[in-house]
């Protein structure tokens, strides 16, 4: 593993950017125990100062933006805007932390039994790991991380082998900020690195990645009793009623929904379900609506579509494509790789799908959609359904009742009326079945890096 080199590619144009050292077996036991030290430190300082130096960092993100977004289209291929809201995305996620850990995390007196306070305390858990992704790695490291270092902890984090440039940018502004150099350190590598990682004598583990790789990781990790969140994929529904106002404006959201980040996001609509008596007038704007998406070169701020990160994936998405065709679907738009250089596919509508074709069963992470016609909504909870995940469902329906009925007999961890792809600090993030467990942002996604403690002063 020693000396290893890790080659950093542009999707948008398959040339190789740079060359990163990757750390290997020795470098990452220095980093570890480095941390097991610095944090006996960190735990102590004031609440308050962790936060200055949070907010210190929040601050150097928006100072820095314009570098971090290059960075960032370079070696994952987002269109520049897209970067851009990612970062900002993040910096609106920190401020939830800035604002709310003080008193979330304050020590609590609950009862008082005669001369006896009975007091909660949250202490932190020690070092932590964080394996991360690839597709927004801003918005998903800030869920982990952040929380993390303001209760008090120090954190091993691996980006992925697809975002490490922006990885070690994370780093850079972290120690720029005032976060000691022994308390956050980036490790680089590729899975067998995140692997490693697990051998450690670490105090949690807290990952975002694919139902595979979460598996491996839990079924590693499981006689350690380790504290753990999995963030994994998704498979997610979006069921259009018969009562909505606006089928134009729906389907433009159900598009944004269905392709932004090229459908590489984890909570992204990936099966669509619409109500029979709207199915036709529906298709007819929603393929209009995705016609006006536009493919190509990420730093043209034009294009709505960038190229597919992993060029490696562009041949599951046409098998998906085709495995739903000699099933008996039919094609709207897209369909087939773009010629020429870069890793370009365009967004893609199949209809005529059923629950037998893997482009409505396995999750996609990329631009390929298939839209089913349902009869009533007892069709539509039955479909919904209908998964091994459950990270996210949407409902359109102007009848917020009825929409919020079907909505709790889907079992998913988010639930959207009128709206869908969004994440809010204030709301748990959490998955279900093979989309993971344990919750991130809110309350419960300060809880998640800590270990309760229950003090009786007499
Ligand atoms: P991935 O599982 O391929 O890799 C994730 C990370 O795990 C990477 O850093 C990788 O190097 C590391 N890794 C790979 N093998 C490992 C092993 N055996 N042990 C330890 N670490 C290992 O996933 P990806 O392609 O980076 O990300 C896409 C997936 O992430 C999608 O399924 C997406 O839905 C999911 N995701 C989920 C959320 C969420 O909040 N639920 C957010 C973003 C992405």
């Amino acid at each position: 593993m020693a000396n290893n080199i890790l080659d950093i590619f542009n999707p948008a144009t398959g040339l190789k950017i740079k060359e990163i050292p990757c750390d290997d077996e020795s470098s990452i036991q220095i980093k570890f125990y480095k941390l097991q030290e610095g944090q006996k430190f960190w735990k102590t300082m004031v609440l308050s100062e962790r936060i200055k130096i949070i907010q210190n960092f929040s601050n150097l993100l928006a100072k820095n933006i314009e570098q971090l977004a290059l960075i960032l289209t370079s070696e994952v291929g987002k269109p520049l805007q897209e970067s851009r809201n990612e970062v900002n995305g993040a910096i609106k996620k920190i401020s939830f932390f800035i604002k709310e850990s003080e008193k979330i995390l304050k020590a609590t007196e609950v009862n008082v039994d005669g001369t006896t306070h009975e007091i909660l305390i949250y202490d932190p858990l020690g070092v932590v790991v964080n394996i991360s992704a690839w597709n927004f790695p801003y918005l998903v490291g800030v869920n982990i991380f952040i929380p993390a270092l303001i209760c008090g902890n120090a954190v091993l984090y691996k980006p992925s082998e697809f975002s490490s440039l922006t990885g070690l940018e994370i780093e850079r502004l972290m120690f720029e900020a005032g976060v000691p150099k022994n308390v956050f350190n980036a490790v680089i590598g590729k899975g067998e690195i995140g692997e490693f990682l697990l051998n450690l004598k670490i105090n949690g583990i807290y990952f975002t990645g694919s139902y595979g790789t979460g598996k491996k990781i839990a079924e590693k990790l499981k006689s350690k009793m380790l504290p753990m969140i999995l963030e994994l994929g998704g498979k997610d529904p979006l069921y259009v009623t018969d009562k909505v106002d606006d089928l134009t404006q729906v389907a433009e959201a159900v598009a944004e929904g269905c392709f932004y980040n090229n459908g590489q996001s984890c909570c992204a609509v990936e099966r669509v379900y619409v109500h029979e008596k709207v199915y036709d007038a529906f298709l007819e704007v929603f393929v209009l609506a995705t016609q006006k998406l536009t493919v190509g070169d990420p730093l043209n701020l034009k294009n709505t579509q960038g190229p597919i990160t992993r060029p490696v994936h562009l041949k599951f998405l046409q098998q998906q494509v085709d495995d739903a065709i000699n099933l008996g679907a039919k094609l709207l738009c897209g369909g087939k790789q773009i010629e020429g250089k870069g890793a370009f596919y365009p967004p893609t509508i199949l209809i005529n799908v059923n629950h037998s074709m893997s482009v409505m069963k396995d999750e996609t992470f990329g631009p390929v959609r298939g839209i089913m016609k349902v009869k009533n909504d007892e069709d539509a909870i039955k479909f919904m359904n209908d998964t091994e995940y459950g990270l996210s469902a949407a409902v359109y329906c102007k009848d917020k009742e009825r929409a919020r009925s079907i909505l709790d007999s889907v079992n998913s961890g988010t639930s959207y009326i009128n709206c869908c792809d969004r994440v809010s600090a204030y709301l748990p993030w959490s998955g279900r079945n093979h989309s993971g467990f344990g919750s991130s942002l809110s309350h419960l996604g300060l809880y998640a890096f800590t270990q309760p403690r229950g003090l009786h002063l007499r």
